[in-house]
């Protein structure tokens, strides 16, 4: 199979670093346009400039937003009215006791990691419906099934992305535009990187044993018993993002390692 996505282009929020500029860089790969988006201008530049190095003459460029806000959603819709591909990848995590969540961090958790899922699909599905193709991809995790004790605000969001997902694929029933969910298991990215650190020194691990041992220990059910690399994840993204995946919609599509113990999603 040759993914061609000449012509098309893609918008892959959160993507100066981690699984969204992997996603980005194959996207780029199979001859898309990319549309890279992180909140500081410096970032993205510099994604720019990563991505440009491996895939040298790349058709790229950068848009600098804060994508918490529906300011921030509407400057990145604004600056780029139509996209054929959008992939829904921006979201935090990190654990932390429920008792200790307060209500604004619910809120920024929410508002990132699935309004804006919600107002880019608003901005941009209407016109790939007219247009008759288009992708939206939204990166969930093997935690929106697995709801994580120490991260349920986490859990939460993604359970949502989901949903929304399942929902808006129905939406676009019949139109050419398909939506489905990745959903990663732990995936060595920069901000899981940032998350091991202080395991890593306590143990006296490197940040890629600390990976191991945290999937071991904390995700014991892994059937890969290791963290995927981010061009592992990137690699379902760019396939569901794909002429070739035209017959897949309204579907959640594991990169888990196997996790999730369960034969379907
Ligand atoms: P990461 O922290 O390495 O990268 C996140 C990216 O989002 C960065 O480019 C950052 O600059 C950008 N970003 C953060 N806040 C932003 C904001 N307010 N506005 C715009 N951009 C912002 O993350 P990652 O590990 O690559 O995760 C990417 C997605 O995959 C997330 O939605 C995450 O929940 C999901 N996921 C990750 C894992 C994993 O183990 N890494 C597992 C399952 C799901």
């Amino acid at each position: 199979m040759r993914i061609d996505l000449k012509d098309k282009t893609a918008v892959v929020t959160g993507s100066t670093g981690g699984i969204g500029l992997a996603a980005a860089i194959g996207l780029a790969r199979a001859g898309a346009a990319v549309i890279l988006n992180g909140r500081e201008e410096d970032r993205v530049e510099g994604a720019v400039r990563m991505l440009l190095e491996a895939v040298p003459g790349a058709d790229v460029a950068g848009i600098p937003s804060d994508l918490s806000t529906a300011e921030g959603c509407a400057r990145l819709s604004g600056a780029l009215p139509n996209a054929d591909i959008l992939v829904n990848n921006v979201g935090i995590f990190g654990p932390k006791p429920f008792f200790e969540i307060e209500d604004a961090t619910w809120e920024r958790c929410f508002q990132l990691n699935v309004m804006s899922g919600v107002r880019l699909s608003r901005a941009y599905m209407k016109g790939m419906m007219e247009r008759g193709w288009g992708r939206v991809v939204f990166i969930s995790s093997e935690s929106a099934l697995n709801i994580p004790a120490d991260m349920i605000h986490y859990g939460f969001t993604k359970t949502a992305m989901l949903a929304l997902s399942r929902g808006l694929a129905k939406m676009a029933a019949g139109t050419g535009v398909t939506v489905n969910s990745v959903l990663p298991g732990p995936t060595m990215s920069e901000g899981v990187g940032e998350m091991l650190k202080e395991m890593a020194e306590e143990q006296g691990l490197s940040i890629d044993a600390a990976g191991v041992a945290f999937v071991k220990s904390q995700r014991p059910s892994s059937i890969l018993q290791r963290p995927a690399s981010v061009e592992e994840v990137a690699n379902m993204i760019v396939y569901a993002c794909s002429m070739e995946a035209s017959a897949t919609t309204g579907a959640a599509l594991r990169v888990d390692g196997g996790v999730v113990d369960s034969i379907v999603p």
